[in-house]
């Protein structure tokens, strides 16, 4: 799956909406200081699941809608769409009868955040899965922000395997090894609750 489109709408500085087009090959933004490179990036990070306002340079998730300007009054929602191509029918089941894939996640101010997918609502957990499996997501190496080099570089090893592991492409199988070891665990309390009780009847 290849990013193809990313669209903003009251996303930080991006108050009207605004349509990226990305083509094959690399990808570079150029602009001057303060223009909103970093708030593109924070975009594409967001909508694949970012859950960590600090994440965003904010306090809290709703920092992400546009607060308002000198001659522009703030918004009540940020939406931003990231459409990719499913030409190699790689999207999960459900969704994998188009040549094309749009993830949509939206925040209203007081209401948090709903994701889609091809128009149908899905959990967070879906669109953070579906990224993952592709190798990439909003904790991604690929997406790298400004002074991320240098730390890599006097990252510990440990960190550094990350890197590898998501090249690997296993990032999500982690996840899911996470989320079984998580029923694991409630299965083994309620088998000592069933022991409990059989032993109070015995
Ligand atoms: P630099 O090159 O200096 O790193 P940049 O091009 O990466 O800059 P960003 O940091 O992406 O720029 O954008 C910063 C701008 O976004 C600032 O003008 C800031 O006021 C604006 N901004 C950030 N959050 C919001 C928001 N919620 N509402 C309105 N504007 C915002």
């Amino acid at each position: 799956m290849r990013f193809t489109r990313l669209r903003l709408n009251g996303f930080k500085s991006f108050v009207d909406p605004t349509d990226l087009i990305i083509t094959d090959g690399l990808t570079g933004v150029v602009g001057p200081n303060g223009c909103g490179k970093s708030n593109l990036l924070e975009a594409l990070r967001w909508v694949m699941g970012e859950n960590r306002p600090t994440a965003m340079r904010g306090g809290g998730m709703e920092d992400v809608i546009f607060a308002g300007a000198a001659s522009r009054p703030a918004r009540n929602f940020a939406e931003v769409t990231l459409a990719l191509d499913n030409a190699d029918r790689t999207a999960p089941a459900a969704f994998n009868d188009s040549d094309g894939l749009d993830v949509v996640r939206r925040i209203t101010r007081d209401a948090g955040s709903a994701y889609r997918l091809n128009g149908k609502e899905v959990r967070a957990r879906d669109v953070q899965m579906l990224f993952a499996d592709a190798s990439t997501g909003a904790h991604s190496p690929a997406l790298v922000r400004q002074g991320q080099i240098s730390e890599l570089i006097n990252a510990k090893p440990q960190n550094r395997r990350r890197i590898l592991e998501e090249a690997a492409g296993i990032s999500g199988l982690y996840q899911r090894r996470h989320e079984a070891e998580l029923k694991l665990n409630g299965a083994e309390v309620n088998l000592a609750r069933v022991d409990d009780v059989i032993e109070q009847l015995a």
